[in-house]
């Protein structure tokens, strides 16, 4: 699946339905009154803030939206059936724009929140509307009025309070999943994600107003030389310009090539070389894998070296079996919340 950061579409809301003009008829009563009943409004088109969505990729593949028209008014005082909203989920970081204009629709930011993009059309007064002492049986209803259409250009700002990077295959995916609700894919193979993938990570009882909540961006494809091209890197960091606070995962792997210190560095290196204010940025480094033997053994030796060689204390963390993910996520709900100085 491709990222996506910008799109455009056209939303069509629905249009009204017409005003009816009808008369009562009924045995012996040879001039009913008029019984038009009016239209119904059209459905309007309304993005709504997804959480777990991370790109614009599904909207993408639709190029128009139609919300329904309202029905029209019958006969017999009915009143037609308004046409039915369609709500379309976007990620959080949506900024919306009229294409033609230019023109600020809204900005999406949170989980639930509404934008009425194309507002669906009034629905049609019907004749009984029109009676006046002169006419008792007017011959005119009012027609419902069109929805409105526009050409949309959507961009995604991705808003992270947390960036995760390191390099492929270190778990960032699988520590964004065994923290949030986010499900980025995982493979055993680099560059698996190719969009920034959100989670929303709770601490303590947020759902009873206690604890707090904190966005984590997966930041894929920074590697070595991706600021000459290399890897996807250039593209994805301009989502985490927004984030307080990066976390930077390390591992051990087969590869005798590579150490975990040299593989912090280089991309520490790639970092200062993208953006030197995202370089500045508080950071919190963590051994992943900590289930693993190998790694668990050669964790004492790396924080030594850690704290030497590139003066930061590193963590030690475990997707798999949880090892020290409630200390790691209580670091960075604290360094990540606003005011924090941590
Ligand atoms: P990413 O490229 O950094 O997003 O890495 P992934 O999350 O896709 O993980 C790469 C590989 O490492 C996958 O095979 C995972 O199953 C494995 N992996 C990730 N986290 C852990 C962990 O905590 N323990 C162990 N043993 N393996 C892990
Ligand atoms: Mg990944």
């Amino acid at each position: 699946m491709h990222f996506v950061d910008e799109c455009q579409m056209i939303v069509e809301a629905g249009k009204g339905g017409d005003g009816a003009i009808a008369f009562r008829r009924e045995k012996f009563i040879p001039l009913g009154g008029p019984a038009g009943g009016d239209g119904g409004h059209g459905g309007s088109i309304i993005f709504v803030g997804a959480e777990g969505k991370g790109t614009l990729s599904d909207l993408t593949h639709q190029r128009t939206l139609r919300a329904d028209p309202g029905a029209n008014g019958q006969g017999m005082d009915c009143y037609g059936r308004g046409g039915k909203d369609l709500r379309v989920g976007v990620p959080l970081g949506t900024i919306v724009r009229d294409l033609g204009t230019e023109q600020l629709l809204g900005e999406i930011t949170a989980d639930g929140q509404e934008l009425v993009v194309a507002k669906g059309g009034r629905g049609g007064k019907g004749n009984k509307h029109y009676v006046t002492p002169v006419d008792r049986a007017p011959r005119r209803a009012q027609q419902g009025t069109p929805g409105e259409s526009r050409r949309l250009k959507l961009e995604l700002k991705v808003m992270a309070d947390v960036g995760l990077l390191g390099f492929p295959n270190v778990g960032k995916s699988t520590f964004i999943s065994a923290v949030s609700r986010a499900r980025p894919t995982i493979a055993d193979y680099p560059f698996t994600t190719l969009e920034p993938h959100l989670g929303v990570v709770h601490i303590g009882d947020t759902a009873a107003g206690l604890g707090h909540t904190f966005v984590i961006a997966d930041i894929p494809g920074l590697i070595p030389g991706a600021s000459e091209g290399h890897g996807l890197g250039s593209r994805f960091l301009r989502h985490v310009e927004r984030t307080r606070l990066l976390l930077h995962l390390v591992t051990i792997t087969d590869d005798p090539e590579r150490d975990p210190v040299a593989d912090y560095q280089a991309l520490r290196k790639e970092l200062a070389q993208f953006d030197t204010a995202l370089a500045e940025r508080p950071e919190v480094v963590a051994l992943s894998k900590a289930d693993l033997p190998d790694v668990r053994e050669a964790f004492p030796e790396l924080q030594q070296r850690f704290r030497d060689e590139a003066g930061v204390k590193l963590h030690l963390v475990s997707a798999a079996d949880r090892t020290g993910v409630r200390d790691l996520l209580n670091l960075l709900s604290r360094s990540s919340a606003p005011g924090s100085d941590e």
